[in-house]
This record gives structure tokens, C-alpha cells and sequence, in this order.
């Protein structure tokens, strides 16, 4: 009998995860595994705010995957173009496949909710290439500021759309790049802008009260403006227009955009004959997409309702990474004929970093911030390395030398 072929779109958080996973489970005679992703590293999608700023590099922040799996999985780097759940055929920039069983992990996309000019105008924090054009882009806003005879400082000026996890800690970030910055293009510190606009009525919602005002006020500290529940409506090349009240709007004109206000799954999903919204599938409790017994989805890209709460889980890399290890289980499991397990989501706490040996964070019921919060980031950053990679990984990449 042939042996079943087991399809994996994407190397992040999720698929990297189920693919480590799946290595251990199931033995080549068993199934053939392909992974398919657009590079051949896997890069840490939740360092990229330090890539974005400056603060670490690209290189520091990605590992090739060849590094993390072993004979028994094909890997194909290669874009994927097109996903039919109907026919089982997903269309690759290195040509067709078909499977047995599908996992998508493609990860997300950022949501511009059809604000005008936010899509060509403002940059990203999605993948290593958007995080690096920020980091260059900032540099050389900074590089021309200085050589210009007529001095315009909104060249300056970094506007940050979003409060939640990402636009916090970019600019936790950014305020400790920046004085770097100032010192390099030999620029005064005061007339560089950095503000934070933010729609909704709260800074980091979902937090604990107490850490989010600590984290405002240690960003403001170190430079930071908010402009809290003053939707962006407009962005153009020279910065965007907020509105501040019914009929109150300010254009504010800024060098430097950074949209990180919204996500959205990755657009293939939305043609690939399964059932999404925003590009996410609402997934049943074994994390098979509704109607296909043969398909899995993981991450950003799937949708789960936290029933104590009745809302959606958050999409993070944690969510993520258990969710790989409860799919790798799930594929062995059907191919010996043996029913699913429901994935339960253990969570662990959160921790949002503020820069340089600050943060704030919950985890084993108790709240953080300063340097422990910083170093229990850095422990959940190695974590994520550990569980893919193990030691050796973690001993090059990790953030804790003595690891
Ligand atoms: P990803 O990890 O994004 O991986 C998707 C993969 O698919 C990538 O390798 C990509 O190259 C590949 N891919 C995409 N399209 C294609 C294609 N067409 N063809 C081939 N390959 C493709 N979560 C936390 O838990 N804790 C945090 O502290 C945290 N901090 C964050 C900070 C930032 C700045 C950001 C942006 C996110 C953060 N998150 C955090 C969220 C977390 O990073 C995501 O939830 C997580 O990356 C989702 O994992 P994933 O596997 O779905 O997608």
C-alpha cells in the first residue's frame, strides 16, 4: 500500500512545530512528510519588533530549517500560490502537490481594514524582509535628515498605528535604539517624534491594569507619545491623519509609518475552498478544518473559541507551538486508525518586552515587570528555540549565553 503523504505549508511557529513533532511520531515507512515554505530559514516572528528597530539583526533572529529537521521529511522551499481542499492539490511555485493530509501554517498577514493609503504608505512588522526595510528605512530617514541644508524634522518623526503586542514593543524597542541613533547621525534627541496612535480606548487590552500603566509610563519615559482612542483614517507619503473627536482631525506628519494595528490570516486560505473569516478557520476541537477530515489548520491562521472566556484565544506563537504538537499527534493517530484528541490550550502567561531589561509580564499567577519580566522573556525566547531545536539551537541562537 502507498504511503500516505503528509503536506506542511509553512515553517513557523505552527508548522515547524508539527514538522519536529511529526519526525519523532512517525517513521518513514509509515508516511512521507513534505515541508513547503517560501525561505529556507525559519525566522522568530516574535522578535521581529528588535529586527524592525535595530536592536538585533536579521541574521540573529532566523536558523535554516535544514538545522531542525531530519531524513525523514522532504523539504521544498517554494512559494505556495494556491490551496484546493476540494481536488487536495496545493500549486507551488516549485510545481503541484497532493496529499493525504494537509496542515496550513502560513501564518498571518496584516489588516489595513480598508483604511486609505495604509497599504502603500505604512510599513510592517510581518516578516524578516518587512522588519528589516523598517530598520533601514528609519536609518535612512536619519541619514537624510542630517545631509538635507533645509532641515524638515518630520523626517524625525516614527509613528506607531496600535497599541496591542507588537506596537508596544516596537516602541519599547525604538527607545533604546534611538539615542543610538541620535548619536551616529549626530542628531539632537529632542527632535526625534516617537508616537503611539491607537484606536481603541485602551493601551495593550487583555493586560493587567496595573502592568499596562506601568509599561505607559516607562515608555514615556523614554520618549514615547500616546495618542489613545484616535483612530488613523488616512495615511499618505508625508503621515497620516488621525481623527480625535466627531469633527476634531490632525494631520500629523511623520518620516516614518508602522502599521501594527491588526492581523488577519494569510489570504490563500480564503480561496482554498474551507470556510474563513479575516483569512481564519474557525477549527473543530481536534484542529481539523470543518468538513475536511484530511486538514489541519495551525497558528495565525486558525480560529478558536475560548469557551470560559467567550472570546478567541489571541494568536501567538505559544497558541501556536502546542497546537503543532496536538496536530502531530492527531495525523499519527489516523494513520493508525485511532481517534483524535481534543487540543487543550495550556497558557503559560504572556510576557510583552519594553526594551532592554524591561517588560512586563503574568506567569505562575503572579504579575512582573523590570528586569525579571526582561529575563523571563528572554526564558520564553529560548523556550521557543529549545522546543524546536533543542540545546544545540538554543546554545547558538538564544538570548541566555549560559544556556
Ligand atoms: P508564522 O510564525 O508567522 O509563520 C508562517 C510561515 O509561513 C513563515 O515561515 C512564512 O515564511 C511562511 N509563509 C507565509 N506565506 C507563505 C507562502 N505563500 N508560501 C510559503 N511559505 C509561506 N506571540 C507570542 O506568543 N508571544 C510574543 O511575545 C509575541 N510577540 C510578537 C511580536 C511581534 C513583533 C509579532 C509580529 C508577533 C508576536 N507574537 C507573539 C505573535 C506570533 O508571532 C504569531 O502568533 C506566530 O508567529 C504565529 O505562528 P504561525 O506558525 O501561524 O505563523
Amino acid at each position: 500500500m502507498k504511503r500516505p503523504t503528509i503536506l506542511v505549508l509553512g515553517a513557523g511557529y505552527g508548522g515547524l512545530t508539527t514538522i519536529v513533532n511529526l519526525q519523532k511520531l512517525v517513521n518513514a515507512n509509515e508516511a512521507e512528510i513534505i515541508l513547503v515554505n517560501k525561505n529556507d530559514y525559519h525566522y522568530e516572528t516574535t522578535w521581529l519588533h528588535e529586527v524592525g528597530a535595530g536592536t538585533i539583526s536579521p541574521d540573529k533572529a532566523r536558523y535554516p530549517i535544514s538545522k531542525v529537521i531530519n531524513h525523514n521529511v522532504t523539504f521544498v522551499k517554494a512559494n505556495v500560490e494556491s490551496i484546493d481542499v476540494n481536488t487536495k492539490l496545493v500549486g507551488t511555485s516549485a510545481g503541484d502537490f497532493s496529499y493525504d493530509y494537509l496542515v496550513i501554517g502560513l501564518g498571518f498577514e496584516g489588516e489595513t481594514f480598508g483604511i486609505p493609503g495604509l497599504k502603500e504608505h505604512a510599513l510592517s512588522l510581518t516578516n524578516i524582509n518587512t522588519a528589516r526595510q523598517v530598520r533601514e528605512h528609519i536609518e535612512y530617514q536619519f541619514a537624510s535628515w542630517t545631509l538635507d541644508e533645509v532641515k524638515d524634522d518630520s523626517k524625525l518623526t516614527i509613528i506607531v498605528g496600535g497599541a496591542g503586542f507588537t506596537g508596544i514593543e516596537f516602541l519599547g524597542e525604538l527607545g533604546n535604539r534611538i539615542p543610538e541613533l541620535c548619536k551616529e547621525f549626530d542628531i539632537p534627541q529632542e527632535k526625534v517624534r516617537l508616537l503611539c496612535v491607537e484606536a481603541a480606548s485602551t493601551v495593550l487590552p487583555g493586560f493587567d491594569p496595573e502592568l499596562v500603566d506601568y509599561a505607559k509610563a516607562q515608555l514615556s519615559k523614554k520618549g514615547v507619545e500616546f495618542s489613545i482612542g484616535t483612530p488613523i483614517v488616512e495615511a499618505t507619503a508625508e503621515g497620516v491623519k488621525i481623527r480625535k473627536d466627531e469633527e476634531d482631525f490632525e494631520f500629523i506628519k511623520a518620516g516614518t509609518v508602522v502599521w501594527a494595528a491588526g492581523i488577519r490570516g494569510n489570504a490563500l486560505v480564503e480561496s482554498s475552498g474551507l470556510e474563513s473569516n479575516r483569512a481564519r478557520i474557525a477549527v473543530r476541537e481536534d484542529m481539523r478544518a470543518p468538513g475536511f477530515d484530511d486538514v489541519f489548520i495551525v497558528g495565525d491562521c486558525a480560529f478558536l473559541l475560548n469557551e470560559e472566556a467567550g472570546r478567541p484565544y489571541p494568536p501567538t506563537a505559544q497558541i501556536a507551538m502546542q497546537q503543532g504538537v496536538t496536530i502531530a499527534k492527531n495525523i499519527k493517530h489516523l494513520i493508525n486508525e485511532e481517534p483524535t484528541e481534543v487540543f487543550v490550550y495550556d497558557d503559560k502567561g504572556a510576557v510583552c518586552s519594553l526594551g532592554h531589561e524591561d517588560a512586563i509580564g503574568t506567569a505562575f499567577d503572579r504579575k512582573f515587570t523590570g528586569k525579571p519580566a526582561s529575563a523571563l522573556k528572554k526564558v520564553v525566547d529560548d523556550r521557543a528555540l529549545y522546543l524546536v531545536g533543542g540545546v544545540g539551537l538554543t546554545l547558538k541562537k538564544g538570548k541566555f549565553k549560559f544556556l
